[in-house]
């Protein structure tokens, strides 16, 4: 169980203890916080036949192998049949049948829907009717990176289990304790790119994300130092999300202003740093109000905006 979510685990266990487990209970937050685990550790400890004194599956039970070997009578895990697509009505139908059917191995019926917020309208419906009359000793799992994304009359029937980012020094302490080679300020920039969550940060390094920010930091060195080409930069961010891209430099000027700050000296970067800061939230709001945006354009208008500003303040140093 990763620390930061201890305190949800600790719930979850005693009220299993209590013999007091909702019907259905709704992990949502960001990606990278571990919910997929947490379900599954859920899953494990509801079906185990002989829980140890610590409260953890005890393995070795009929009940435990046959989870781990992948075929247990009495869990289902419904996914979209392809990553990406929708989850169907059939998918949520075939689960009531099933729900009707006695355990056959544990004492509970386990359900993960994941990511629930792939559900259509129709499985959705279908899914209301269930929660709506839930069954003995069953325990339906939902799973969404996007909560609201859920009907509320879904949400309401569901207790909630809300994950969230742990500190940055907690995270910076796990990450430790991973096998990466980083510094622990490039790890700071990336934890910053994945919102706060570690284990995405995992995933960044594993695909190398972190290196193309690096080149996106060195891009945006370029710009600042009028040296870019606006329309070749455009182009050659295209294949990331604009508004993380934003989002990152964003961050990239606060850090820098705060070092300035803490230098104490005199210096007309100050207001320079804030005017790009500004210039980087105009543009953020403009990504999430508009809809049909072209985003090359937009990009390009705002390169040459941060490179007007720098060049205005250059000449009025001079
Ligand atoms: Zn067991």
């Amino acid at each position: 169980m990763y620390p930061w979510n201890q305190v949800l685990w600790q719930r979850f266990c005693q009220q299993q203890q209590q013999q007091r487990l909702p019907h259905a209970l709704l992990l949502s937050g960001i990606s990278g916080l571990g919910k997929e685990g947490f379900a599954e550790s859920v899953v494990a400890n509801v079906l185990c036949i002989s829980l140890k004194n610590d409260n953890s599956p005890c393995g070795q039970c009929h009940s435990c192998q046959l989870l781990s070997a992948g075929n247990h009578p009495d869990h289902i895990k419904i996914m979209p049949e392809e990553a990406g697509k929708q989850i169907k009505i059939d998918q949520i139908r075939s689960l009531k049948d099933k729900q009707q059917l006695t355990t056959s191995v544990a004492n509970w019926k386990t359900i993960i829907i994941s990511p629930a917020d792939a559900m259509n309208v129709s499985a959705s419906n279908s899914l209301l009717k269930l929660l709506e009359e839930p069954q003995q000793n069953t325990l339906l799992i939902l799973i969404t990176d996007k909560p609201e994304k859920l009907p509320i009359t879904i949400r309401s029937r569901c207790q909630s289990y809300p994950f969230s980012s742990p500190p940055t020094e907690q995270a910076l302490a796990w990450l430790a304790t991973q096998d990466i080679h980083n510094t622990k300020n490039e790890l700071e920039k990336i934890l910053q790119l994945a919102s706060g969550a570690p284990i995405k940060v995992l995933e960044m390094l594993d695909n190398n994300i972190s290196d193309r920010y690096q080149q996106i930091e060195r891009d945006f060195d370029a710009i600042l130092s009028g040296q870019a080409n606006p329309i070749a930069l455009a182009t050659s961010w295209k294949d990331f999300e604009l508004s993380e891209i934003l989002h990152y430099l964003h961050y990239l000027i606060k850090n820098r202003l705060i070092e300035l700050l803490e230098t104490k000296q005199k210096s007309t970067k100050n207001r320079h740093y804030l005017k790009i800061s500004d210039c980087i939230m105009d543009t953020i709001k403009l990504t999430s109000s508009l809809n049909n945006v072209n985003k090359t354009l937009l990009t390009e208008d705002f390169i040459v905006s941060v490179m007007q500003i720098t060049y205005k303040f250059e000449n009025k140093v001079r």
